[in-house]
């Protein structure tokens, strides 16, 4: 393949074209350190200031109150399942739990054998084609942590608005959503995020942190699963995975450069607009896994009419450079991940191939 396709994965996915070209210039020589930025020590002056400076973007960018640390784990998202429940519930009290997709379940599994677990709500019975509701919400009684996932990356489908739970500190695994829409952060106790879909390349995984929690946490746990030791060291207490943090500042940089998170909240409204157009307009051609006030402008499902279309969906649609639209296998069929680093022509490519595939092929 000589040219770039538009690359639809839920993640790792696609990253902006001039993030990676910057990436390639600076790659032997950063900075005119006579070095990659990969070769320098985490603890040197160089490395430090992108460090630093990425913190001080996404402050910026996610508007973070500074009563909040950020910190840069490893372990992807799915060590956040364990380190959430290790940290606040191990050592008592009962964490709620709100079920909206396989990621939800993950987390809930996880915490169930560390502490005392609720579901506040569910949706698994309706295969996760919506999100829940206000008035289904049923906390337990003094609950330590809400837990949710803001974007369900495999049934597509996106929280609106979120939860109230009043003082409990709402836990939001935000994964497959951060820095596409406007958020305020101060309704969060917790946030966190793998890199490997709106922010860089896998191997970084942001967590948002309110800091009154980083006293609650359980200190009789080893050191590199502590909240507040890694809010102590800046996130340096052990080697950083410092490339992937270099990513993440120039995807910030991009953001910032091209209008912020204002911008791409609008753009993504578009772009995912584009899709679920041409799924409205196909008389029942494409099918929609999700309910449509619970659409995710992130992850757009959809199935066809039998499978072997599907099949064939995936691979003329490869040939055209359109790449990474299988649906995972519980929900089938189709998904387009169309982070803010997809292009809206990738989008607007997408729409018009599946126009001409219903023409072709019905
Ligand atoms: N949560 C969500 C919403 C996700 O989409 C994913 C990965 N697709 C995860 C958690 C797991 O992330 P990781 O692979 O970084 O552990």
């Amino acid at each position: 393949m000589s040219e770039r396709v538009f690359n639809f994965s839920p993640g790792p996915s696609t990253l902006p074209v001039e993030v990676l070209e910057l990436a390639q210039q600076e790659l032997l020589n950063f900075k005119d350190s006579g070095m990659s930025i990969m070769e320098h020590s985490h603890r040197g002056k160089v490395y430090e200031a992108v460090h630093n400076e990425t913190k001080a973007l996404l402050s910026e960018l996610l508007e973070i109150p500074a009563n909040y640390e950020i910190l840069f784990l490893q372990g992807g998202a799915s060590l956040q399942f364990d380190m959430i429940p290790l940290n606040f519930i191990s050592q008592g009290g009962t964490a709620d739990y709100i079920l909206t997709g396989s990621f939800a379940e993950k987390a809930y599994k996880e915490a169930k054998k560390i502490g005392d677990t609720h579901v506040a709500a569910s949706t698994k019975e309706l295969n996760y084609k919506r999100v829940i509701n206000q008035e289904e919400l049923q906390l337990s009684e003094e609950p330590v942590y809400v837990h949710m996932t803001s974007n369900n990356t495999i049934f597509g489908t996106q929280f609106k608005e979120f939860p109230e739970v009043g003082d409990v500190p709402l836990v939001c695994d935000m994964s497959s959503d951060i820095l596409s829409r406007k958020i305020d952060v101060s309704k969060f106790g917790l946030i966190y995020a793998g890199a490997q879909k709106n922010l860089g390349p896998s191997g970084v995984t942001l967590v948002i942190i309110r800091k009154d929690l980083l006293e609650k946490v359980n200190t009789n746990q080893p050191s590199m699963l502590r909240y507040d030791i890694m809010a102590e060291n800046n996130s340096l207490y052990n080697t950083a995975p410092t490339f992937s943090i270099y990513l993440v500042n120039l995807v910030l940089k991009w953001v910032k450069e091209n209008g912020g998170i204002n911008k791409f909240e609008k753009q993504n409204e578009e772009k995912a607009g584009f899709i679920y157009e041409v799924i409205d307009n196909s008389n029942g051609y494409y099918k929609g896994h999700a309910e449509k006030d619970s659409r995710s402008l992130m992850n757009i499902t959809f199935r066809l009419p039998h499978e072997d279309l599907e099949k064939a969906f995936i691979e003329e649609g490869t040939k055209l450079g359109l790449v990474g639209l299988k649906g995972h296998r519980s929900v089938g069929g189709i998904r387009a991940s169309v982070y803010n680093a997809m292009p809206v022509e990738g989008c607007k490519a997408l729409a018009k191939f599946m126009v001409d595939f219903q023409k072709n092929n019905s």
